[in-house]
């Protein structure tokens, strides 16, 4: 007899609490209700899991300075969260495949910059709490915000600062992005560095390009048949007689951008840059200066990416 109490004990045990512990632990739990992103730590080789709001926080604190103006802040937020939906999207259709347990990683030059607490910290010092109110308001005021075009989420890309207009992707990468077009663009100058040159010798510019271009003739000169886009970026140049992207010279060089004037002394070479970036998409100075003149964050995004529109997801 009680051989069958205890049965119907444990029957009654197992129904009602496990389905109340199911409840709780799927709706009653409050850090269920946030969205999280799956993040590889690049340096640290593993991934965390990070609620999407804190991600964006991180990665608009690394990606623009804090004391920009709140409008701004707002656009690179959007910015950074519609990079992140178009990263998680690859990884989902299974073409992000270099960190496969995370759509996106901390490292800048692959995904996007990201700095978390203590480096924060470090880096702001007394302003810290200050910056972080700030960024995490622009973050919050936009929540759930990103750009599309015809419905897509686009590639939301930005660089620091342009000359007097940003360049169309086609003249940069060669091919056409049609949300990613050359647009005019101001106050880019207020940059740190907005103009920087590079000098090296007529032999090491020669030993530089040889180390990435096969096939140089420098009796047909060092460089030359520069093609020019409307925004004044080299699109193409001959080096010792060999044409190849005006990438490609940014990257032998480190320079700052590919919006280059040559200079020769005696035998020296002056590479004279405008800009900071590859100079496609949303200008930060630029959106900067919008928004210190009255344009929100929607205008601006508007304005460096053309026919888009910023819908919820
Ligand atoms: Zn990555």
């Amino acid at each position: 007899m009680k051989k069958v109490v205890f049965v119907f004990l444990a029957i009654i045990f197992i129904t009602l609490l496990i389905p109340l512990a199911v409840v709780y632990l799927l709706g009653a739990n409050p850090a269920s209700d946030a969205r999280g992103v799956k993040l590889y730590l690049a340096d640290e080789g593993r991934t965390i899991e990070i609620d999407e709001d804190d991600y964006i926080k991180c990665v608009v604190a690394a990606e623009m300075p804090a004391d920009f103006e709140p409008e701004a802040l707002k656009a690179q937020s959007v910015a950074a969260r519609t990079f992140l939906l178009s990263r998680v999207k690859a990884w989902e259709d299974g073409t992000q495949t270099d960190h496969p347990d995370a759509p996106v990683c901390t490292d800048s030059t692959h995904c996007q910059a990201y700095i978390p607490e203590d480096k924060r910290r470090e880096s702001w010092g007394g302003s810290s709490d200050a910056n972080w109110d700030k960024i995490s308001s622009a973050v919050e005021a936009t929540r759930g915000e990103v750009i599309t075009y015809n419905g897509e989420i686009i590639s939301a890309l930005f660089h620091s600062a342009s000359a007097s207009a940003t360049e169309n992707a086609a003249d940069v990468w060669g091919s056409d992005i049609p949300y990613l077009k050359s647009v005019p663009t101001r106050g880019d100058e207020a940059a740190p560095s907005f103009y920087s040159s590079v000098t090296v010798s007529a032999d090491e510019f020669k030993r530089a390009v040889e180390d990435r271009v096969a096939g140089t003739d420098w009796t047909k000169g060092l460089y030359g048949n520069i093609a020019r886009s409307a925004a004044g970026g080299i699109i193409s140049l001959d080096l010792g007689g060999v044409n190849v992207r005006g990438t490609l010279l940014r990257s032998i060089f480190s320079l700052r951008s590919t919006n280059v004037e040559f200079e020769e002394h005696s035998s020296d070479v002056t590479m004279n840059v405008k800009g900071y970036g590859h100079g496609v998409g949303m200008s930060q100075y630029g959106a900067n200066y919008l928004a210190s003149q009255g344009e929100t964050y929607d205008a601006i995004l508007k304005k460096y990416y053309t026919g888009v529109e910023i819908e919820h997801r």
